[in-house]
């Protein structure tokens, strides 16, 4: 019997390649906006505690009920209005099944967080991308003409946006809610370190759905948990397509044990938001690197022959950091996500000697060029 080849799935897939995070082992890994800390001790010995007598052989709670009531009261919100997920990731996807699909439209705005793009691929949503400016600045008139002349189903916008770090007018934001009814997601991925949200304005626009995550700033990359906030009509819609035990129960007891004590994360936080500094304050004093400024936990830059940087910096230094140069908008850029203040001296020590090493060569060619 001869095995015959499987039919063919979906056309949409023709297009796409799976998911790759290349597994490159590094000494410094400053390449997938992680907290470069794991959990403090003292929220370790909780969760242990919570581990001795933890049920795994129970289904988890669908609505992930102790998680959903702190966070809703941590946010002045009804637990209604909180819907957990597994990492922020599910939670777009989600949004795409419920209010995209074939015949349905989504807003971006690139070089910006390539899940919406992949995502809207995949659940056959078509994409409309108005780009930013070179300062990574929103085209806010051109979104506002789109949403109103496109008939749009979901408006989503990082804030701040992943990879260029920059937030978006809050003005801007309140004119796109009042413009339209489409959702719109502010993917808050990166709040805690930005401080900004805008959650002040849900009570006065049904639309706006808030995304939030805990693999950045609370260390749980690991175990998958982010949550959005929205109206509960919204948040309705999206338990009909959501796989109901996405969220397993022990990274639920995590991760509401994680949120119970979240003060203890504050002291990293604003290590890191000071380390961004030191990032951003380092790079700009080397010749040839433009910086952009950021509100997150990592640092876009853009430096000639940026991807030969990032070969030196992995293979030369064991520092690993995020090419983006391939980018459409991103020409030789790269990203670094903030690490320790030790870690973020040996990526600029790093980046300092490549570069100088690089501009000696050229003034060496060069005179040899004129003997
Ligand atoms: C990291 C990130 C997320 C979500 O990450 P999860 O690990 O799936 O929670 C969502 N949006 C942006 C812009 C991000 O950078």
């Amino acid at each position: 019997m001869t095995n015959k080849p499987v039919r063919a799935p979906r056309q949409a897939l023709d297009d796409l390649v799976p998911y790759d995070a290349k597994d490159v082992k590094a000494d410094v890994v400053l390449a997938s906006n992680e907290n470069p800390c794991n959990i403090p001790s003292e929220v370790r010995t909780r969760i242990l505690e919570r581990t001795e007598l933890f049920k795994f052989n129970r289904y988890p709670d669908p609505t992930a009920g102790e998680l959903r009531k702190l966070i809703a009261e941590a946010n002045g919100l009804e637990p209604e209005n909180v819907l957990v997920g597994n990492g922020g990731d599910e939670l777009i996807f989600d949004l795409l099944l419920a209010w995209g699909g074939p015949g349905r439209k989504i807003l971006d705005m690139p070089p910006t967080f390539s899940m919406y793009a992949i995502d809207a691929h995949v659940t056959g949503t078509e994409l409309l991308s108005v780009p930013r400016a070179p300062d990574f600045a929103v085209d806010q008139q051109a979104v506002l003409d789109q949403v109103a002349d496109a008939d749009v189903d979901i408006v989503v916008l990082s804030n701040p946006n992943n990879p260029t770090g920059n937030l978006t007018d809050e003005s801007f934001l309140i004119d796109l809610l009042d413009a339209t009814d489409a959702i719109v997601l502010v993917d808050e991925a990166y709040f805690e370190f930005s401080r900004h949200t805008m959650r002040p304005h849900m009570s006065r626009h049904s639309n706006l759905v808030i995304l939030r995550t805990f693999s950045k700033a609370f260390s749980l990359a690991g175990l998958r948990v982010g949550y959005l906030l929205g109206h509960e009509d919204v948040v309705r819609e999206l338990m009909k397509v959501r796989q109901p035990y996405s969220v397993d129960s022990f990274s639920q007891m995590v991760a509401a044990t994680v949120f119970r004590e979240r003060a203890a994360f504050e002291q990293s936080i604003s290590d890191i938001v000071r380390g961004r500094d030191q990032i951003s304050d380092g790079l700009s004093r080397l010749e040839g690197v433009t910086v952009f400024p950021s509100e997150a936990n990592f640092v876009m830059f853009r430096v000639e022959h940026a991807s030969a940087l990032w070969r030196d910096l992995l293979h030369g230094h064991s520092v690993l950091v995020r090419d983006f140069s391939r980018g459409p908008g991103l020409a030789d850029c790269l990203r670094v996500t903030v690490g320790t203040p030790e870690e973020n001296d040996r990526f600029l020590e790093a980046v300092d000697g490549i570069l100088s090493h690089r501009m000696e060569s050229a003034a060496r060619t060069s005179i040899e060029g004129e003997g």
